[in-house]
């Protein structure tokens, strides 16, 4: 299993990275874990537009969902002729709301290019990928999602404040991709994002292999951030997601 960091940028695009999306590869097979604004760009440095197999979004915040609307135009008016469906699996509604954004009608919308599943929490089969959703701490309807392939594990927050849900999702995972909009500070508001302490206390609680710093907002210094999570107790390397980065998880 192999990740690439195509955007880690919270809230909106950054001088060097797009929004949300993260490329998981295994056997061939390309998922993407949320497809934000600005991600088509650079994805298309690391994979071609049509070798992408199936999207999810965690939820419908525009940093996270909003370009499937350019991925619709890509697959729709293809020189070569529009390009199969895939399907996108994303909270009750999406097929709606992302019709909405390109202005379509809601039906057909974009149901030509992509086919919509609803995601519920529990685990299903996306390609060679057994993927357990979970609904974590955010103001609208949002998944964590975890991922196993052949005994090893990755387990993204999505956007977040403090769950149990996450900890229990992220259970002894190799690797934990978690957000940390916040830097520490008093009147943080509840339930909407973490610190990145508090995503490393995430990482402790879970026993995570290891711990990656995501949704990191660019008027925040990174490097703050990474110095918060680092005086926690998490014993295991911990990192900060670069737009371009991969990661193979054996
Ligand atoms: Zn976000
Ligand atoms: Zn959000």
């Amino acid at each position: 299993m192999r990740l690439t960091i195509i955007g880690c940028s919270g809230s909106f695009p950054g001088p060097d990275s797009p929004a949300s999306c993260y490329l998981v590869e295994a056997e061939g097979f390309r998922l993407l874990l949320d497809l934000g604004n600005g991600a088509i760009g650079a994805l298309q440095q690391h994979v071609g537009l049509y070798d992408i197999d199936a999207v999810c979004l965690s939820h419908l915040h525009a940093d996270h969902c909003l370009d499937l609307c350019p991925y619709w135009v890509a697959r729709t008016y293809c020189p070569d002729g529009p390009r199969p469906p895939i399907p996108v699996y994303g909270p009750a509604g999406t097929a709606g709301r992302m019709a909405q954004a390109y202005g379509l009608d809601e039906h057909p919308g974009m149901a030509a290019a992509f086919d919509f599943v609803t995601l519920t929490p529990g685990t299903r089969g996306i390609g060679p990928f057994q993927v357990t959703a979970a609904h974590v701490n955010h103001p609208v309807e949002t998944f964590g999602l975890r991922l196993d392939h052949a005994g090893r594990s990755m387990t993204y927050s999505a956007d977040t404040g403090e769950s149990p849900a996450l900890v229990g999702l992220a259970r002894h995972t190799d690797l934990l991709l978690c957000e940390a909009s916040f830097l520490d500070g008093p009147g943080l508001p509840a339930d909407l994002h973490l610190t990145a302490r508090q995503a490393a206390e995430h990482a402790t609680r879970a026993g995570a292999g290891r711990l990656m710093l995501t949704h990191l907002v660019p008027w925040n210094d990174a490097a703050r951030t990474l110095e918060e999570a680092s005086g926690s107790s998490f014993a295991g390397p911990i990192s900060l997601a670069a737009s371009g980065h991969s990661l193979d998880l054996g």
